[in-house]
């Protein structure tokens, strides 16, 4: 019996991760659910899987949902904060963790999950964008491991050969897809106009609003582009992208004698969840067969750069110092929430990630203190950035 915490439990990842567990209650206990402010999933999440621990965001919504529970005679203590986030990822009891809070804010319970020597299933790549050496360097001091959760990185893991000493001797490259996103085809000139819904209506996936609005500028892509060199020691001129809009080829591994190894499923998070969940065994999943009869066709195509300039910024961010890719995540972060309440056009993130990338000063900032000073500095140019750039700044 293993036990898991799920951090973000309350998201896309989260609820695909306990729709997993609830098909195989006898392999695994759920110790500890975590979420920001959504407190009445968190409750009925709290009365299904009755963990010991729940964590949300505020003191105040902590405990009111302590006496909801109560009055349910459900046993779960209910803590609140970051500080909490860290204690349930680091708890002795558990073995296995799952990343799937959004953004930045996953880095210090990844960080505490990583140093207790945890088993990380790492859906939160922002950590690894952010601070992906000090993550690694974590994990190999607490010794525990990492699974990749992104389905790409899922289907890279996949496709490697198991001795990790023989990744760079035997690898060409390897080759991240990527859907294209709602706005594969549409006019480069008309994306200034396109509104939140239309972003988040992604084609093949359903997933949070961040990540979906990430997909649509392929910005989602620039940060697995970094997650891939950090999870796999792959240089930028190894990692290559390739459009293919049926999203069944997850990812695949060029190999010098000219093998491709790739792994195929339903573009289902499931799949990758339970990947993880069970390593290095297999188990079922709930995600639907793959027919390939019925698929028909798959398609490849290079990304267009007119259409997804953000994707260049990755390996912009990977030849900089290494804190610019906490630059290129904070900004990014910042610009999607100001798309996503309407303050700026869409184009106007792609602006916001540029300018913040170009004037970056970084040097030396290999440390969590100064990543973290670095990222509120950013968050703050970012703020001035969407001001200048909103309806009301520009006049
Ligand atoms: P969602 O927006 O659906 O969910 C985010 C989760 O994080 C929610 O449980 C939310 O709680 C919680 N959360 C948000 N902010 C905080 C905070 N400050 N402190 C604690 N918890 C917080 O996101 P997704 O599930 O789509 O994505 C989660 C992560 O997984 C992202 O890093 C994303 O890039 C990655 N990922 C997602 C995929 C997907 O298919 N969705 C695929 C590959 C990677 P609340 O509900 O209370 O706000
Ligand atoms: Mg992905």
């Amino acid at each position: 019996m293993k036990t898991v915490t799920i951090l973000g439990s309350t998201g896309s990842i989260g609820t695909n991760t306990l729709a997993v567990l609830a098909l195989h209650p006898e392999q695994f206990r759920v110790f500890a659910l975590a979420a920001h402010s959504n407190a009445d999933k968190l409750f009925a999440q709290c009365l299904e899987f009755r963990p010991n621990y729940a964590v949300l965001g505020s003191a105040q919504a902590a405990s009111s949902l302590q006496q909801r529970l109560r009055a349910e005679h459900c046993p779960t203590e209910v803590l609140s904060g970051p500080r909490a986030l860290d204690d349930v990822a680091a708890a002795p009891e558990v073995d296995l963790v799952m990343a799937a809070i959004v953004g930045a804010a996953g880095l210090s319970a990844s960080l505490a999950a990583a140093r207790a020597g945890k088993r990380l299933l790492l859906a939160n790549k922002e950590s690894l964008v952010v601070a992906g050496d000090l993550l690694l360097q974590a994990l190999a001091q607490g010794g525990g491991d990492l699974i990749p959760i992104d389905s790409e990185h899922s289907a890279i893991q996949q496709s490697l050969p198991d001795d990790r000493s023989r990744w760079q001797a035997d690898v060409r490259n390897i080759v991240l897809t990527a859907s294209g996103g709602p706005f594969r085809q549409r006019a480069a000139h008309t994306l200034q106009a396109v509104t939140p819904t239309e972003a988040c209506a992604h084609p093949n996936w359903s997933m949070g609003a961040k990540i979906s609005v990430d997909s649509a500028t392929m910005m989602n892509k620039a940060l697995e582009v970094i997650e891939a060199h950090y999870l796999f020691g792959m240089r930028p001129e190894q990692i290559e992208v390739l459009i293919h809009p049926q999203s069944i080829v997850h990812s695949m591994v060029n190999y010098h004698d000219g093998s491709v190894i790739a792994q195929l499923g339903q573009p289902d998070m499931r799949t990758p969840i339970a990947y993880g969940l069970s390593y290095p065994a297999r188990m079922a999943s709930g995600a639907p067969w793959l027919d390939l009869a019925r698929v028909g066709r798959l398609d490849f195509e290079q990304p267009d750069p007119q259409r997804f300039p953000g994707l260049a910024l990755a390996f912009e961010a990977l030849r900089m110092p290494v804190g610019a890719c906490a630059v290129l995540n904070a900004a990014n972060e910042v610009a999607v929430d100001a798309f996503l309440h309407q303050r700026i056009r869409f184009t106007d993130i792609h602006r916001i990630n540029a300018d913040l990338l170009a004037s970056a000063q970084c040097a030396g900032c290999d440390s969590l203190e100064a990543l973290a000073e670095l990222d509120v500095h950013t968050r703050l140019q970012a703020q001035q950035r969407v001001a200048q750039l909103s309806p009301s700044g520009r006049g």
